[in-house]
């Protein structure tokens, strides 16, 4: 079976990608190197990142390498959080200061103005050449109170369009149906069938 080297130690998003490829790919991720460089995400925007962590981390393995940046977007804050979604409260933040930021900073704000997408880029490289970049996103709005205990980051706050319920509450089965990393995810994995 092929190998595919997911460029994260963010075990959430490796149980989402395993559930995404299906069994077509033998996956590991960097937990089970953990002696891989830690790669600064210092671009400015999620292909940069991606690239960035696609790249060193395929100079160090001889498997394709996949790496995801991804963020979520708000329109009232011009597009923030965006690239510092993991770090919105700080450089100390989790996700409950992340969410409690987000809340204070849309306060006042009608729910018909609180629009936002969920971006994902991949990055697919291997022996430190990039091979393609691929993106995916989901359109929602961003509640006035977390509903939810499923999923992470700003799940609880994230209803997608289509929907009545955030994606904390509609779990992964549907989650994973209509995320921004599926999307991504499957043009990616259209490419590799297509290069393979
Ligand atoms: P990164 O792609 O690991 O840099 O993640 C950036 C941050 O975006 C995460 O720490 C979360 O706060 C947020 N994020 C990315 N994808 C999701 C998602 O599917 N649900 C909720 N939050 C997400």
């Amino acid at each position: 079976m092929k190998q595919l080297l997911l460029a994260t130690r963010n075990a959430h998003k490796t149980e989402e990608v395993v559930a995404l490829l299906e069994g077509c790919f033998k996956v590991a991720d960097l937990s089970a190197f953990p002696d891989a460089p830690e790669v600064e995400e210092t671009g400015v925007t999620f292909g940069e990142n991606s690239t960035l962590k696609a790249v060193s981390i395929s100079k160090v393995s001889r498997s394709l390498v996949l790496a995801d940046d991804s963020g979520l977007e708000v329109d009232a804050l011009q597009g923030s959080p965006g690239v510092y979604s993991a770090r919105f409260a700080g450089p100390d933040a989790d996700d409950p200061s992340n969410n409690r930021k987000l809340l204070a900073e849309l306060t006042g704000i009608p729910m018909e103005q609180r629009t936002a997408r969920f971006r994902c880029v991949m990055v697919v490289a291997r022996s430190g050449v990039a091979l393609g970049e691929f993106e995916g996103s989901v359109a929602g709005r961003i509640l006035e109170e977390p509903r939810g205990t499923g999923g992470f980051g700003y799940d609880p706050l994230f209803v997608p369009e289509g929907h009545a319920e955030s994606f904390a509450e509609l779990g992964p089965g549907i989650k994973n149906g209509l995320s921004h990393r599926a999307r991504a995810m499957k043009e990616v994995v259209d490419w590799l069938r297509l290069t393979d």
